[in-house]
């Protein structure tokens, strides 16, 4: 519907990761004037989003989480699909050793939505996987994409329906002109939101000449699980460490030791896999680990994404286009 006749609230953003960028093109989608400041010049290094395994997994991420993180993040699928053609609909593969067979009954238990399969099936799904999991689930509706082709092609998106970017400029809400302002800064918010948290998450890419795979596959183990995610011409990003810890700092010996390690019990022809890149990003969390929408005066927070910036961004910035809607009836 179009809103031209009415007369709108302006909105500044600030913040260009996944939060950013999928606020304002909710916000953009309801009609409104949408300006995105981002401190970057080019996507990168600062931005957690950069790091993200882009796994859009509703079911999978109840285990270890909130039905709330399902329940939400369901709608996700239908958002990136309408928004994003570069999204992977593969589904996702959950394997363990057969002597961790208690991890994946556990995992069953948890989660909805998945099929138990066997061998056959599973090297139906995965060919490089053949002879080597005795059983697995799947779960068919799950998708994912790349993190480093996505974001450009949301902001593309954005710009292409009239939206204003300004890379480059560190701003703070009480200098921009907007009439209402989204701050989705990620943990650089944290002076403002004393209740969050960084949750250090390492990762590693690698490029295999052997072992490719479709979809998403996380390696449950009752120590270090681990999953693999497919890119683009052979690259697999293996994440992802989950520590209490804000540091920025590089990926330690530890962790890219367990994730390798974690790997190569995935295929030990892995172990014959070049490592391109090895990063560390922060998570922005509350002590819930569930996203909030907060409002300080003109100022609304859409912050604590934590492990799933891409699987309930889409709610959130709903939750963030129905409270200035709510905002502009009570003005009215
Ligand atoms: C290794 C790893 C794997 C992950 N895998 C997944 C996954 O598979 N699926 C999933 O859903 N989630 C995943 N996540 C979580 C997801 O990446 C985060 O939840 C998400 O990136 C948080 O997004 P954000 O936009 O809030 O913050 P950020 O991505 O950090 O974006 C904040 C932006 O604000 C900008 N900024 C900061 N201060 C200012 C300022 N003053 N002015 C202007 N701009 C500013 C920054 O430059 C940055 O670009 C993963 C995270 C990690 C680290």
């Amino acid at each position: 519907m179009s809103r031209q006749h009415e007369i709108l609230p302006s909105i500044g953003i600030i913040g260009g990761g996944v939060a950013g960028l999928v606020t304002a093109i909710s916000l953009q989608d309801a009609g409104y004037d949408v300006h995105l400041y981002e401190k970057t010049e080019g996507l990168g290094k600062e931005t957690c989003s950069w790091f993200a395994g882009g796994m859009i997994a509703p079911w999978c991420e109840r285990d270890g989480a909130d039905d709330l993180v399902r329940d939400r993040g369901v709608e996700s699928l239908s958002w990136w699909a309408h928004h994003y053609d570069g999204v992977q609909q593969q589904g996702s593969l959950v394997l363990s050793a057969a002597r961790d067979r208690s991890e994946i009954l556990r995992f069953s238990r948890r989660t909805q939505q998945h099929e138990t399969i066997d061998e056959a099936r599973i090297a139906a799904l995965e060919p490089a996987l053949a002879g080597r999991f005795r059983e697995g689930l799947f779960y068919p509706k799950e998708s994912h994409l790349d993190p480093r082709f996505a974001l450009p092609a949301l902001e593309q998106h954005f710009l292409k329906a009239g939206g204003a970017v300004k890379r480059g400029y560190e701003v703070v809400a009480d200098e921009l002109k907007e009439d209402i302002i989204v701050d989705c800064r990620g943990f650089a918010a944290r002076d403002d939101l004393p209740r969050l948290r960084g949750v250090r998450g390492e990762m590693i890419r690698i490029h295999s000449a052997e072992v490719n795979f479709t979809r998403p596959v996380r390696l449950l183990h009752p120590r270090q699980p681990v999953y693999i995610v497919p890119r683009a011409h052979g690259v697999l990003m293996v994440g992802a460490t989950s520590i209490e810890s804000d540091s920025h700092a590089p990926v330690t010996v530890r962790s890219a030791y367990d994730l390798l390690e974690a790997v190569q019990r995935l295929h030990p022809a892995l172990g014959e896999a070049n490592i391109i890149e090895v990063s560390a990003g922060v998570r922005p969390a509350y002590p819930d680990n569930l996203p909030d929408i907060e409002q300080k005066g003109r100022v609304i927070y859409a912050n604590g994404l934590y492990r799933h910036g891409f699987l309930l961004s889409p709610w959130c910035a709903r939750k963030v286009v129905e409270l200035i809607g709510k905002q502009e009836g009570k003005a009215a």
